[in-house]
């Protein structure tokens, strides 16, 4: 069975790229009064702790969302790195961050931010009565926990938790009943084969779906097959005449390092991206208005970046 447990990592960078973009996107997708439902193919256990052991651990989240709440700006200034470039940095938080921030400080008794709400929690936040939300989670311990999180919010048939594998559980619901979707699709990438599972899903769900919005998050990593993952997505979204935005985030550098002891470090997750089919049009501007600001905050060293690019 997996080890990722999610709980080490709730409330880092890439938590934070992936739960402020699912926000914007859904404030979106929610405009419209037809009904919308939201496929989360791997979601985790919903709801996190921040002072909590794991989180502790790995102190994560010290690096990422809760570097947001500082009122301090990282002095970092990458002046070669053309559009990545910190140049100046809006006092106050762009919208999008501003939304998400607002969203996190709800399931909070200010000051303290210590629960963090994973993507289960942040979609639920936002449906109407007429929305549905199912929940893919194969984790034993994670689906058990999820469904007991769910459990305490009495959304009754809205939000179903099925202990499946989320990459071939999804074909079953799509096309969805009012024909308007948002699927999520965020593997840990713990088994190397999930770097190809996610464009053979996606291909998959727009021969069913092709109106579909879908976002998956991938890590940036020296590995071939995850920068194979945008690269593919964006051949399908093209082939298929849809859409696209790719947006990423740098926190500092993918290389090794040595340690005073001389030990070889790795430099854990330095980069993360989300891929989304069918975005909104909103989307892009939104994101070059909040991922400075992001780097600004999180960057750990001067190769900190980000990107925003997009097609179709
Ligand atoms: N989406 C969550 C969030 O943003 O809060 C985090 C999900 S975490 C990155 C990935 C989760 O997928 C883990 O909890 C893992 O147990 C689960 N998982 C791994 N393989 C799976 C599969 N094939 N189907 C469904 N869940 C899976």
């Amino acid at each position: 069975m997996f080890s990722y447990r999610h709980a080490f990592h709730a409330g880092n960078h890439a938590d934070v790229l992936k739960h402020m973009t699912l926000l914007a996107v859904l404030r979106h997708m929610t405009q419209k009064d037809t009904a919308l439902t939201v496929f989360d193919t791997h979601a985790g256990a919903g709801l996190y702790r921040l002072d909590g052991d794991y989180a502790q651990t790995s102190g994560e989240a010290a690096d990422g969302f809760l570097r947001l709440l500082s009122e301090e700006k990282t002095a970092l200034a990458p002046a070669s790195k053309g559009k990545s470039a910190i140049t100046k940095v809006a006092e106050a938080p762009a919208s999008i961050l501003q939304d998400y921030l607002d969203l996190v400080a709800g399931f909070n008794n200010k000051p303290s931010q210590r629960v963090y709400p994973g993507s289960p929690f942040i979609v639920q936040h936002l449906l109407r009565d007429r929305d549905k939300l199912k929940l893919f989670e194969l984790h034993p311990t994670d689906a058990k926990t999820l469904s007991a999180n769910i459990a305490q919010l009495d959304a009754g048939r809205q939000v179903a938790v099925l202990r499946e594998d989320g990459f071939e559980g999804l074909k079953k619901f799509l096309p969805p009943p009012a024909r308007r979707a948002l699927v999520l699709c965020d593997p840990s990438y713990e088994i190397k084969s999930d770097y190809a599972r996610v464009p053979v899903m996606v291909a998959d769900a727009l021969t069913r779906f092709a109106t579909g919005t879908y976002m998956v998050w991938y890590p940036l990593i020296p590995r071939p097959e995850a920068h194979d993952v945008p690269r593919k997505l964006k051949t399908l979204a093209t082939r298929a005449g849809k859409s696209w935005l790719n947006a990423s985030l740098t926190v500092k550098s993918s290389k090794l390092t040595t340690d005073e002891a001389g030990e070889v470090q790795r430099p854990g997750l330095p980069a993360s991206g989300v891929f989304i089919i069918n975005p909104p049009h909103t989307l892009k501007a939104a994101l070059q208005a909040a991922l400075p600001q992001l780097v600004a905050k999180l960057a750990q060293d001067e190769h900190a970046a980000w990107a925003v690019d997009n097609g179709g």
